[in-house]
């Protein structure tokens, strides 16, 4: 990367020499932030990816599979529906997988591209965006934003943050009711909830969701990312020196300092105006024009220029805000850019190098792996095989012996199935009664059978027997082995 500016270079050859200067300090930070819209390159992904994140968010509900809501947790029947699949409370071990190799995913971007998933996909960042995008609406831009705080309460002022707050309320309860859209079918769910006609406990978790989103995009905000969020804390863990995060280039920026734009720099006018500006000054200025506007747009109120900081969620604001200064005073873009500590020492970047990124990686394949395998693995068909505890064994009066058992099947499609069941391990053994079943989607049938044997074709008192419960016209079939009795 060129790090020299040619315009500012050229005119400046006492820059080459960093010779010290007083830095003309930012302008002082307010502690409430009230984020400086910003528009470039990088807050287009940003808009478009947050835009995805929520559509997908409000929409996923909506989609039906199979005449069923496609994505459903339904917790009265503690399945969980997937389009075409069901997982029950047993099978939840895929969630877990699913949720481990998510977060090795994480780990595994995040070593290469630092915490891009904050700055571009996390929930937090979107809907706090989308209520800046609200608050500046309602309430005009930054400056003026800080003006109605300042000023007395008036007509307009209260008009402003009554219209303010009641638009925030919406946004959170239609929020509310798309988390809730999860675990109840999301169509009756909304019109239920706006006519007031949903059940209490449905009521109870929508509003508690909509004042969790309210408090946190309204409220909080950058204090969740600060305070709040786990990741935030262990996620310079994973950075190594080849991490492609927001840096500011400090070789380059600094000696920062104001300056007119399109101002020939050179070392005897900056130098003049300089010591104008303090006594000390004795030398010339970087690229950075002290401008502030990295700080004026950054969520969490940081100042990039200060060096890496655990709460920067590399958004790439302040990138896009730099860029637009660059562009004013013609110099090079990527003052503040996404570059890693070697680019910006101009070594090397061979991530190859890097142990975290090839563990992370190999991690996460694996844990996609036994995904696959989890899923290959799984049957539709759930069969649990129970004896009879009241007796080990009857004797007939046809001299043959029976032994009871009670069959859990269990359905795990979303369709209407037809089963056959079988008995098999010795050439003796006879099912009484029907061996053909018709299950109900998610069902589970509780099915007594009685098997019969002859006891000279029986090896001993103790015998080993094999349930298999096969799906009609299907591949599909569970068996289950158990014991068959007889007297010695
Ligand atoms: S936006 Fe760029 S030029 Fe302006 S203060 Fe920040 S680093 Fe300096
Ligand atoms: S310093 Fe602020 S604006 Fe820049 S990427 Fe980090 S969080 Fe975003």
């Amino acid at each position: 990367m060129q790090k020299k500016n040619v315009n500012n270079t050229i005119d400046n050859p006492a820059r080459e020499q960093r010779i010290p200067v007083t830095v003309l300090s930012s302008k002082p930070q307010s502690s409430k932030i009230h984020i400086r819209q910003q528009k470039g390159d990088f807050q287009k992904i940003r808009t478009g990816m947050n835009s995805l994140l929520v559509a997908l968010f409000f929409l996923l509900p909506f989609i039906s599979y199979e005449e069923r809501q496609a994505i459903l947790f339904d917790l009265n029947q503690q399945q969980f529906f997937f389009f075409g699949t069901t997982l029950w409370p047993q099978d939840f071990t895929i969630l877990a997988w699913v949720f481990i190799t998510a977060a090795f995913l994480l780990f595994f971007i995040t070593v290469f591209w630092g915490r891009v998933w904050c700055g571009y996909l996390c929930p937090q960042t979107a809907w706090t965006f989308i209520y800046v995008w609200v608050e500046t609406r309602i309430e005009g831009n930054r400056n003026k934003r800080f003006a109605l705080d300042k000023a007395p309460w008036s007509g307009d002022k209260l008009k402003k943050r009554l219209l303010k707050h009641y638009v925030w309320g919406a946004v959170a309860l239609l929020t509310g009711c798309g988390f809730i859209a999860y675990f109840v079918p999301a169509r009756e769910l909304y019109i239920d909830i706006f006519s007031f006609g949903a059940s209490f406990w449905v009521t109870t978790w929508v509003w508690f969701f909509a004042i969790c989103t309210y408090l946190n995009a309204g409220w909080m905000r950058e204090q969740m990312c600060l305070h709040c969020c786990p990741y935030a804390r262990f996620q310079s863990v994973m950075f190594d020196s080849n991490t492609k995060t927001v840096t500011y280039d400090a070789a380059r920026g600094e000696n920062r300092g104001p300056r007119k734009r399109n101002q020939a720099l050179n070392s005897a006018n900056l130098l003049a105006a300089n010591l104008e500006a303090s006594s000390t000054v004795n030398a010339i200025l970087g690229d950075c024009v002290d401008c502030n506007l990295c700080v004026e747009v950054c969520p969490t109120g940081i100042d990039i220029r200060n060096g890496l900081q655990y709460e920067c969620i590399d958004c790439g604001a302040c990138v896009d805000a730099c860029n637009q200064t660059m562009d004013k005073f013609g110099y090079q873009r990527n003052l503040i850019g996404y570059t890693s500590e070697n680019a910006l020492s101009g070594k090397a970047e061979p991530f190859y190098e890097s142990y975290k990124f090839i563990g992370y990686g190999i991690a996460a394949l694996l844990m996609l792996t036994v995904i696959v395998a989890d899923i290959y693995s799984r049957s539709n068909i759930e069969l649990n095989v129970i004896r009879d505890r009241q007796s080990l064994y009857r004797e007939t009066n046809d001299a043959t012996i029976e032994n009871s058992y009670t069959l859990k099947i269990r359905n795990k499609t979303q369709q209407t199935r037809f089963y056959r069941v079988y008995v098999s391990g010795n050439s003796g053994y006879r099912l009484v009664g029907q061996a053909n079943l018709k299950i109900e989607p998610g069902e589970q049938l509780d099915y007594p059978v009685t098997v019969i044997a002859t006891p000279e074709l029986l090896a001993g008192a103790r015998n080993e027997i094999t349930f298999t419960i096969a799906e009609q016209h299907n591949y599909a079939q569970a068996s289950q082995e158990s014991s068959f009795f007889a007297p010695i």
